[in-house]
């Protein structure tokens, strides 16, 4: 079932919004987290589970299909979630553990399309555009991904298919929990027209009060009021909800390149001003950054330290004030140690007041690093600082490997030790989410 290479190049974009030869899938793994420990742990089947943090400032990640009928939903506080279903059980979670999941996950779906956009560890785009007289019509497809995925993995995805993205999108949700929905071009109208506006993708809870307000309460209702009226009340963005309304969505399936950029941070569960718990933190974050940079065979040269005060200039979650500081360094870097330093040396620099909510280090400027490069400012031959870097390249790789061989963790830097979260916070970035890390699941 390997198709790399095999396929005929997806066609250039088009003007018009549904091409009828157009075909995107839309797989979305079923709660995924919660159904990881599920698989994993047998007792914890047909009872109520939820993933996230526990403390006070912890919220739900994702939810078993079984602690949503308690109404249990991720994002939602983890207190209320407790309230609402008191024999809930809940797991802080594994982030490493889901992100190994989402890799084999991913390889499948690289054996069904040779272009794959991931959304998030659980969720992407398959452009099956091309592929129908290889792999079948598209109701084949998505009952052999599924059923390929429960083979391998033994958790359920669900999928859509239809002519666009976002219907895509929007299907897979409709067709919640295990099950596929296809949908052909003709078809698409008369699905969406009885959806809520909240449906669409991209409408959050502001769009939809903003809609609501102006008297659109289903797809429909947009889609029949036209792009000029829609224009009128809503503003330019009003002709873009007319054409989504309609099914039209010129977007392509990009599949995720290199990441531009790597970071990790931490909300801690209690505040903190204490530095060496902090300098602790940064260590951590930088030596995951760093292991995530070896993995991907690419250095970057920029390091980035942001913090989030714990003292609330404003009302509303982001009422904490974020400050950022970077620094350039004079050679690209994939080494835990460097970036240690430079993080520790911004922070020490710029220091905050008081005690922060929130630390993170991230790095951008990305560079490939299959050629070594002699750095303009050393001289070439194996003395002083050379030899000490290739020392330091060469115990990267081996706690690498025997992190890969024994599970992450198994071999840690003196010091390094994971960094107290309030919940599952790290963050996903574009085109990185799907190798790892994960935040709070749509689905
Ligand atoms: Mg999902």
């Amino acid at each position: 079932m390997l198709l790399r290479g095999r396929v005929t190049p997806k066609p250039p974009a088009r003007a018009e919004g549904a091409p009828a030869n157009r075909c995107i899938l839309h797989a979305d793994m079923d709660a995924f987290y919660a159904s990881v420990e599920q698989r994993d742990r047998p007792e914890l089947r047909d009872r109520p589970v939820a993933v996230g943090g526990d403390g006070s400032r912890g919220v739900v990640a994702a939810a078993s299909y079984e602690a949503r009928q308690f109404g249990v939903r991720s994002a939602m506080p983890s207190f209320e979630a407790k309230r609402l279903c008191p024999e809930l059980v809940f797991l802080r979670g594994d982030i490493g553990k889901y992100a190994r999941e989402s890799r084999k996950i991913f390889r499948i779906f690289a054996d069904f399309s040779p272009s794959v956009e991931g959304l998030s560890l659980d969720e992407a785009f398959l452009d099956l555009t091309g592929t129908e007289r290889l792999l079948g019509p598209p109701t084949q497809v998505g009952a052999d991904l599924r059923a390929r995925v429960r083979r391998e993995t033994g958790l359920v995805v669900s999928v859509g298919v239809a002519p666009v993205k976002m219907v895509a999108k929007v299907a897979s949700a409709a067709a919640k929990p295990d099950g596929l929905l296809v949908l052909r071009p003709e078809q698409v109208q008369g699905f969406l027209a009885p959806l809520p506006v909240r449906k669409l993708w991209g409408v959050g809870p502001v769009s939809e009060s903003r809609l609501r307000s102006c008297g659109f309460e289903t797809l429909g209702d947009l889609a029949q009021a036209g792009p000029e009226r829609l224009q009128s009340i809503l503003g330019p963005e009003g002709e873009r909800w007319s054409r989504l309304a309609l099914g039209l969505d010129e977007r392509e399936v990009q599949p995720n390149g290199r990441a531009l950029s790597y970071s990790e941070e931490n909300t801690f569960s209690a505040d903190t001003e204490n530095w060496s718990r902090l300098s602790e933190t940064l260590l951590a974050h930088s030596e995951s950054v760093a292991r995530r940079l070896r993995r991907d065979g690419v250095r970057a040269r920029t390091v980035v330290l942001k913090w989030r005060d714990a003292r609330r200039a404003r009302a509303g979650a982001r009422g904490y004030p974020l400050h950022t500081r970077q620094c350039t360094l004079l050679e690209a870097t994939d080494d835990g140690r460097v970036i240690t330093q430079e993080a520790r040396r911004l922070f020490r620099e710029s220091g905050p007041e008081g005690p922060i909510r929130l630390i993170g280090v991230g790095v951008s400027g990305v560079e490939d690093c299959g050629i070594e490069q002699l750095s303009l400012f050393q001289p070439p031959g194996r003395g002083g600082k050379e030899a000490s870097r290739s020392g330091r390249e060469a115990l990267n790789r081996a706690v690498d490997g025997l992190n890969d061989r024994f599970g992450p963790g198994a071999v840690v830097r003196a010091g390094e030790r994971p960094a107290d979260r309030a919940g599952l916070s790290l963050q996903i970035k574009r085109g990185e989410a799907v190798e790892t890390s994960g935040s709070v699941e749509e689905d």
